[in-house]
């Protein structure tokens, strides 16, 4: 009889979605039609910009015709994607090749992928608050999961601890949930106990153009040591509104070795056995992300949701209340007023003043008594949310 993979018994319900979506469902089901303000959305309201636009189209005519036309592309990424790339970290001062560069449909779609380099006995190491998807996808490979807290006394952002060490460790920076973003002198502590210990880091630089503080590293690359001891996994979707486009990409340098295994021969191994490439036409819009046009129109893009940020926080501190975030980060991490859980806030919020945002505690159990909202919804929402929060909250 054929025995599935048993760990999937031990996932835990994603308790986070669901519990919002079924409170939705009983709001709306008593208050028929009444529009509720999504604070709570990690996907992106604006549409790509005119110049992603402009090439999606060119390329779609390419492959009308059989000149230009293009079938399977090469499966670590178009050369023309992987050196543009390249070359937009080394205009930054990062030294990144293109055989580093792997193209991916997404970093979601990556971070699992990825975990196929570890052997199914290493342990992972998960900073939470964190993302759901890096506890999950350990739990599908049946590893051995380690947590260390993060809270309000380090800023969320902890330090390494010679007590808990894993084979691989997740640091997500700007972090989603809690907008804290890891500063130079941090960072190198976590490269230094990687090299030491001999893990390796898995780094989430989902939300690197939302920073904006140049003294803040927006690559792990920018740290010395770092390329023995980390992989970086990015994507366009928060950068460039491809949540529904799908491209990521991935660097993995070509010095990072373990027990005599290089992973990043072991990645064109595995992408060359496990996939067929990205498609000709999303990796054509994608290069157009990083021209100089195609940089001028995302930065608009994440401006005007900095400026959502930005009223977020301006009714917090008219409120007086503490949040985390949101200046380097599309997150604002706000800590629940009057001693609320991050539940009977979320009920506080709907219920009174239809807004829906995200209960902390969905994040880990040290998210508890915070609330995240984002900063992509719409400027009229955004608008409506803050002035909401003001009057309720003040009485
Ligand atoms: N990593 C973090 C921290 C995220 O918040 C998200 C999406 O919200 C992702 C990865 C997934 O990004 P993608 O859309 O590229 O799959």
């Amino acid at each position: 009889m054929l025995k599935p993979n048993m760990n999937y018994g031990n996932l835990k319900e994603s308790y986070l979605f669901y519990g919002i979506s079924q409170k939705i469902n009983e709001f709306l089901e008593k208050n028929p039609g009444e529009k509720l303000l999504r604070m709570g959305i990690g996907d992106v309201s604006l549409p790509l910009c005119e110049e992603v636009i402009k090439a999606l189209h060119t390329a779609v005519d390419d492959q009308s015709e059989r000149a230009r036309f293009h079938g399977y592309m090469p499966e670590c990424g178009a050369p023309f994607l992987r050196n543009t790339i390249a070359a937009h970290y080394n205009k930054r001062g990062v030294a990144v090749t293109e055989n580093e560069v792997f193209i991916s449909s997404g970093a979601s779609d990556e971070l699992g992928d990825i975990l196929d380099l570890f052997d199914r006995s290493s342990s992972a190491l998960v900073i939470e608050p964190a993302y759901p998807a890096y506890v999950d996808a350990n739990v599908m490979a049946g590893r051995r999961i380690l947590h260390i807290s993060s809270g309000e006394e380090n800023g969320f952002l902890p330090e390494p601890d010679k007590n808990v060490c894993a084979d691989i460790i997740y640091i997500c920076s700007p972090n989603n949930p809690t907008g804290a973003v890891y500063d130079r002198s941090g960072l190198k502590k976590w490269v230094d106990f990687a090299n030491e210990s001999g893990s390796v880091i898995i780094f989430d630089a989902a939300y690197e153009a939302f920073i904006e503080d140049d003294s803040l590293p927006r690559s792990i690359f920018e740290i010395s040591e770092a390329k023995t001891c980390a992989i970086e996994i990015c994507s366009l979707s928060k950068t460039a509104g491809f949540t529904g486009t799908r491209l990521g990409y991935t660097v993995i340098p070509e010095d990072l070795t373990r027990s005599g295994m290089n992973l990043n021969g072991m990645w064109v191994r595995n992408r060359t056995t496990k996939t067929n490439g990205v498609s000709y036409i999303i990796q054509k819009g994608g290069a157009a992300v990083f021209t100089a046009e195609g940089q001028k129109q995302i930065k608009a893009s994440i401006a005007y949701y900095k400026e959502n940020a930005k009223i977020i926080m301006r009714a917090l501190d008219k409120l007086g209340i503490t949040y985390f975030g949101g200046r380097n980060a599309p997150y604002v991490w706000m800590k629940c007023p009057f001693g609320m859980t991050s539940w009977e806030f979320f009920d506080c919020m709907l219920n009174n003043i239809k807004i829906v945002g995200t209960p902390g505690s969905g994040f880990g159990s040290c998210g508890e008594g915070f609330f995240r909202f984002s900063s992509f919804g719409t400027r009229e929402d955004t608008a409506e949310a803050a002035s909401r929060m003001l009057t309720f909250l003040k009485q």
